[in-house]
């Protein structure tokens, strides 16, 4: 097709090299979150005069068999560096570029002298530039590529791991060394069925809880970028969005914002924001930047409380607990697994027959179940999820978080907890606002016919007086519903609410002593109230009567 061959390359390569027709094309790396262009692959070609344009597949090959690589890799840093000077020197910081290495790079004598002179030459930062390379560098040569790799590390050059996956040595590579980004090559994976989704999955999860960046490259359709960007795969580059283009295409691509460019100052932002793990079971607490990384010395492996539980024979067993999971246990007063097995099969105890019973249903659903119990002022929620049984066995997994620690997280799960149960103190909730004359249900457990439903609120008032309250109470309670009054009578008393006994209709149609109750609630816009009913102790109820025998008008 190309009709060149390795003596082509050869007689010709020097020449190209001293004439500029071997130079950098470009290809944008897209921030996957912003859709914003954050940096550049820089990709070589060759302009062989008379043949046209040659792409690195017919030459890279010969100039590795012929330990010529590293001439080229020189060449395209040095347009690199000299490029960037000239934006500089115009006050533009420009993108960063990534420049592929040769693995036979790193056999070259005076390799990374060279490289670091090429940047001093051009007064031009290390970070620039990230460097690329295969996995497949570090089979050979590991102690002398370990030295060099360090070396590059140490002067501050981001380096990058090419063709993530398309060896055999990918896990021992990223054990091995501290790279920073991690490039997975899409079309390694013919389709993106789901057993490739789920090997992908776990490749972004794994760089993440190691703390690297990760990049699809050779993203083509639509459901590529919609998969990765769910993951959280931080950066794309394919024809999706561009194929390489010649220095003189890219710089046009850039100023008329074909596509959007990542701003210079938000760089280290970006980056540190795409180090969450989506796909952790717990992105909050994990999430971890690379400074966070480095101080993580112990590892102590999920945070997840999990435990698998067995019941057979009416005995009820845990083959597997982890730390999290024993945490969660100790906040119970549980500090073994002997004490939590004890517990859960003692039969005089609440808690065997709760399990017991939370077990049956998450059996018998096949689903997952969650639900809180409470034990003295701690809760806890346990959820289960069936996985197996036989006749005989049921294993069911579990997971235990114990609420009522100091956490301000922890506190306010209580105070939600315990929110929830003031509405028994009522028989009904209601918030009304006078302003829009709207009334709305909040709670009941009490069926009274007319409880402003539906209808407007002073309809509601009307007709709930009509049809609930006892006949010689109607008066009052109108006149306490008053809502043109409302305000000042809430504020005479010097409280936030007003309050009176009516004598309310039960369902067996006879007439009951309840409090009613209307709270102002602070807000910023219409005026809003808390409209409660209440039953009352027989003892107030007493007293009311006997006072109200006394003085029929007590009430004003
Ligand atoms: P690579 O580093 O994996 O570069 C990515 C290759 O994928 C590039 O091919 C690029 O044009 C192509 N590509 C990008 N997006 C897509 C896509 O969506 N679909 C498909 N089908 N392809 C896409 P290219 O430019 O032909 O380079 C081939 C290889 O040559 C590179 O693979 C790299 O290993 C090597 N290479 C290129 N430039 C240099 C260089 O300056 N030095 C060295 N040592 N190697 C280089
Ligand atoms: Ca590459
Ligand atoms: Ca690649």
């Amino acid at each position: 097709m190309y009709n060149v061959d390795e003596k082509y390359v050869l007689d010709n390569f020097d020449d190209a090299i001293a004439n500029d027709h071997i130079k950098p094309f470009f290809q944008p790396i897209m921030r996957t979150l912003t859709g914003e262009i954050c940096a550049a692959e820089t990709l070589a070609r060759w302009e062989a005069p008379g043949i046209g344009l040659l792409p690195p597949a017919v030459f890279i090959d010969v100039l590795e068999k012929h330990r010529l690589i590293h001439k080229l890799d020189l060449k395209i840093l040095d347009d690199i560096c000299r490029g960037c000077r000239k934006f500089a020197d115009i006050g533009v910081r420009p993108l960063p570029f990534s420049v592929n290495l040769s693995r036979l790079d790193f056999d070259e004598s005076d390799f990374f002298e060279n490289v670091i002179s090429i940047f001093e030459k051009y007064d031009i930062p290390h970070d620039a530039v990230h460097l690329e390379i295969t996995e497949s560098v570090t089979l050979e040569n590991t102690e002398k590529f370990t030295v060099l790799f360090e070396r590059f590390r140490n002067a501050g050059f981001e380096m990058w791991l090419d063709d993530f996956g398309s060896g055999y040595t990918s896990l021992n590579v990223l054990k091995d060394y501290e790279f920073d980004l991690l490039k997975i090559d899409m079309r390694f994976l013919s389709n993106i069925g789901s057993r490739s989704k789920i090997l992908i999955e776990s490749v972004v999860n794994t760089a993440k809880a190691l703390g690297i960046q990760t990049l699809a490259e050779g993203v083509e359709i639509p459901e590529q970028v919609e998969f990765l960007k769910n993951i959280g795969c931080e950066m794309l580059q394919g024809y999706y969005y561009a194929k390489p283009m010649s220095p003189e295409d890219f710089e046009r691509f850039i100023t008329d914002f074909v596509l959007p460019v990542e701003l210079p100052e938000e760089r280290e932002y970006r980056k540190r924001v795409g180090q969450i793990n989506f796909l952790s079971v717990n992105p909050i607490e994990e999430y971890r930047c690379a400074e966070a990384m480095k101080k993580f010395e112990h590892h102590t492996g999920t945070r997840y409380p999990l435990a698998l539980m067995e019941l057979e024979d009416d005995t009820l067993s845990f083959p597997y607990i982890n730390s999290a999971y024993l945490k969660e246990m100790a906040k119970l007063g549980l500090y073994d697994i002997e004490a939590m097995q004890e517990l859960v099969n003692d039969r005089t105890k609440p808690y065997f027959y709760d399990t017991k019973k939370q077990i049956e249903s998450t059996v018998k659903s096949e689903a997952v179940l969650k639900k809180d119990y409470v034990m003295g002022d701690i809760c806890y929620s346990f959820t289960t999820k069936f996985l197996a049984k036989t006749p005989k066995k049921t294993m069911i997994a579990i997971n235990l978080v114990v609420f009522g620690e100091d956490g301000i997280e922890n506190r306010f799960n209580e105070i939600n907890k315990y929110n929830t149960s003031l509405f028994y103190n009522f028989e009904l909730v209601n918030i009304i606002k006078p302003d829009t004359d709207e009334s709305k249900r909040i709670y009941s457990n009490y069926s009274f016919n007319k409880v402003y439903g539906s209808v407007s609120l002073r309809r509601g008032i009307k007709e709930f007086a009509d049809s609930e309250v006892y006949p010689d109470d109607r008066q009052r309670y109108l006149a306490f519903m008053d809502l043109n009054t409302l305000d000042e009578r809430i504020l005479r008393d010097d409280c936030s609410f007003v309050q009176q006994p009516f004598r309310l209709k039960t369902p067996e149609k006879d007439y009951i002593w309840r409090l009613v109750r209307v709270t102002r609630i602070p807000t910023l816009s219409d005026r809003c109230y808390m409209y409660s009913i209440q039953r009352m102790a027989p003892v107030d109820i007493a007293v009311i009567e006997k006072k109200i025998s006394e003085d029929p008008g007590m009430f004003g």
